[in-house]
């Protein structure tokens, strides 16, 4: 495993790969997570030498963090660097900060987290820290030993989050950054700004929910094909990032053993200004191809879920782009025509409860309509 900076606050130096906790395993078509293949996953990064294991109160409904604590125990907790977020829409009053803190050492079943997170800090996040005792309270964790580390995750736009690195001591940020998404959010300046100013930052989303993983369209085949390297996929998205010395750490949200193999392997050979200009260029025209194809812009991310009709959004989306990026239409519509009729992007019925939700803000409801319309279209 290779180990990285972590700008130039903390003396800590991070694995390459982080363990991103969104995407354990599950049983059955809800979200429960497969707890034991879940741990199983968990303790195999860590023995491959991963140490940073991220999670989040939203995440798989609250069981993510219980199932980390889980995997934690019989001395794995000594072994990383653990990351956990304030659930940041869920925040009124000064005390909620200490009440949200305690359940989550409680559920993750320890007396500190090392490195603690505002989460999906956007305009109106950021008002409501803004607007509580925040820094005192994460001042005062620290000084109690229950908060090593502080930083922020970030979901909006590239001025905002300048404003916000400028605001506080932070230690480190995360990010959403991948090959695709150098101008989004804060993006690639984003991401010089905060290592220049000496925070450590931790890459989220580097396979974009999985876009950049498997089945790529026609076109972005070709473009890697055209390399004079030969790599995976996967493995393209990971270097690429791995190449960049701003990058401290590389979320993957893994949800099978085989990936944590796969990963933990390709973080081992990664370093820092290992590409060619050939591997550029060659990433540069995935790049292109891809933009040239893409419908929506969704990440998976599924924050906008549960929608009370029962709408599975991110699903729609993803058929969406599937159709717009060539894969075979009936094989689209088919699994369209499967889902529960509830489910379908046509159910929406414009209630406006998921936009709120979106990091990308998406307009969740139009975008819906568009989706079946087009799917729609692909019938004739
Ligand atoms: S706007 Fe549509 S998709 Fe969003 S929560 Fe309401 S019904 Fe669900
Ligand atoms: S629509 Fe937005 S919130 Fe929902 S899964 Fe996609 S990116 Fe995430």
């Amino acid at each position: 495993m290779e180990y990285r900076d972590f700008g130039t606050v903390i003396d800590f130096e991070p694995s390459a790969l982080g363990f991103g906790a969104m995407r354990l395993p599950t049983e059955g078509d809800d979200d429960t997570i497969d707890r034991q293949r879940a741990i199983e996953m968990i303790r195999t990064a860590i023995d491959e030498g991963v140490n940073y294991v991220d999670t989040a109160w939203p995440y798989h409904g609250g069981e993510s963090e219980r199932v980390v604590g889980e995997a934690l125990t019989d001395g794995y907790r000594e072994e990383v660097s653990l990351a956990t977020k304030m659930p940041s829409w869920k925040l009124e009053t000064n005390d909620d900060l200490e009440e949200y803190f305690q359940r989550q050492l409680d559920r993750l079943d320890t007396d500190h987290v090392d490195c603690y997170l505002l989460h999906a800090l956007n305009r109106d996040f950021w008002d409501t820290y803004q607007g509580l005792d925040t820094f005192e309270w994460l001042q005062q964790k620290q000084a109690e030993g229950k908060i090593g580390h502080v930083g922020f995750s970030f979901h909006d736009d590239p001025d905002l989050f300048e404003e916000i690195v400028d605001a506080y001591d932070w230690d480190f940020c995360q990010i959403q950054y991948n090959y695709l998404d150098q101008e989004f959010q804060a993006g690639r300046a984003g991401l010089e700004y905060a290592a220049e100013r000496g925070l450590g930052v931790i890459v989220m989303e580097p396979l974009r929910g999985g876009t950049l993983a498997t089945d790529l369209p026609e076109p972005v085949r070709e473009a890697f094909e055209q390399a004079s390297s030969d790599r995976s996929p996967v493995e393209w998205a990971l270097q690429w990032l791995w190449d960049q010395p701003e990058v401290s750490t590389v979320l993957s949200g893994m949800s099978a053993l085989d990936q944590v193999r796969e990963n933990a392997a390709l973080a081992a050979q990664s370093g820092v200004e290992q590409f060619s200009d050939d591997d550029q260029r060659t990433v540069e025209r995935a790049r292109e191809r891809f933009e040239e194809l893409m419908g929506v812009d969704c990440t998976g991310c599924d924050y906008c879920t549960p929608c009370p009709t029962g709408v599975e959004i991110p699903r729609n989306f993803d058929l969406y782009n599937r159709l717009e990026m060539g894969d075979d239409p009936e094989a689209v519509l088919g699994e369209y025509d499967d889902m529960d009729e509830q489910a379908r992007a046509d159910a929406c019925v414009a209630c406006g409860e998921c936009e709120p939700a979106c990091p990308q803000n998406l307009e969740i409801i139009s975008l819906l309509e568009e989706t079946h319309t087009q799917l729609d279209a692909a019938r004739a």
